[in-house]
């Protein structure tokens, strides 16, 4: 059978943590509409190769039009919220996650199905629970990158990434989670290969 040529192999899907992309030297900006849950937050469903490599900004023919997820706004704003400086509404970064990602998506998903589609990964994976269950809050305090690590897989049953970032005292922290997402963008999957990147053996949760 002839293969249809596939723009990607599989999604990433990143959340963040909230006290840790604001507990660094940049720091950070509640959105317009106020300080988010304490929470982890959507940074975006990224496409992907197996290689390692990604696509981005597929069609500049495709800009983000808010009046395509209208009925999704409310859920945007509690759980993909934007804590970049100076404060905004959401839009500027949904903007930048639909125009880099997933305009490399379009065929599979379009602008509604792509949103939609994070809103319900994000409502399917409690990463927060699966931590705090685990005894593992965002208390300030240090944990084995391990721990984290077997909470997530034990809770979701797929093993995810974790990204760190540092605080003002350099501290290495848990910012972000990567999980791996089949093309449908619906099914959790096996990374077929994770990022890069270091952390520490023991990182902060900090607080938000
Ligand atoms: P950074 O360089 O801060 O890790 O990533 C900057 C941006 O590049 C990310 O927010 C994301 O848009 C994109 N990016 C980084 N790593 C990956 C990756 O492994 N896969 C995909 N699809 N995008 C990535
Ligand atoms: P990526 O890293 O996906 O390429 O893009 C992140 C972009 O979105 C950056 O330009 C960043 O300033 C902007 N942005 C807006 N709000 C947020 C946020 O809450 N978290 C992150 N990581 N980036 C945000
Ligand atoms: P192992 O495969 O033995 O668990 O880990 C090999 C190396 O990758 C170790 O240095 C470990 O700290 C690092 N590593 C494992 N899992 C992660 C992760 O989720 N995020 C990051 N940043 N490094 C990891």
């Amino acid at each position: 059978v002839l293969s249809v040529s596939q723009e990607f192999d599989f999604f990433y899907f990143v959340q963040q943590w909230p006290g840790s992309y604001c507990d660094t030297i940049k720091s950070c900006c509640y959105p317009t509409t106020g300080k988010p849950a304490a929470d982890f937050g959507i940074h975006g469903l990224w496409p992907n190769y197996n290689d390692g490599n990604y696509p981005s900004n597929c069609d500049a023919n495709s800009p983000f039009d808010p009046k395509k997820v209208a009925d999704l706004r409310n859920g945007m704003q509690k759980n993909w919220p934007t804590l970049a400086c100076p404060s905004g509404s959401g839009v500027a970064f949904w903007t930048h996650e639909w125009e880099k990602h997933g305009t490399c998506s379009e065929s599979i998903l379009d602008q509604h199905g792509y949103f939609q589609a994070a809103l319900n990964l994000k409502r399917q994976v409690n990463l927060l629970q699966a931590l705090t269950n685990a005894g593992i809050n965002p208390d300030g305090a240090s944990y084995s990158l391990s721990s984290i690590k077997s909470a997530i897989q034990e809770a979701v049953g797929f093993t995810p990434w974790i990204e760190c970032n540092t605080d003002t005292s350099r501290n290495s922290q848990l910012y972000q989670i990567y999980l791996c997402v089949d093309t449908s963008g619906k099914t959790l999957i096996d990374c077929p290969v994770f990022p890069r990147g270091k952390c520490d053996s023991e990182i902060e949760f900090p607080s938000f």
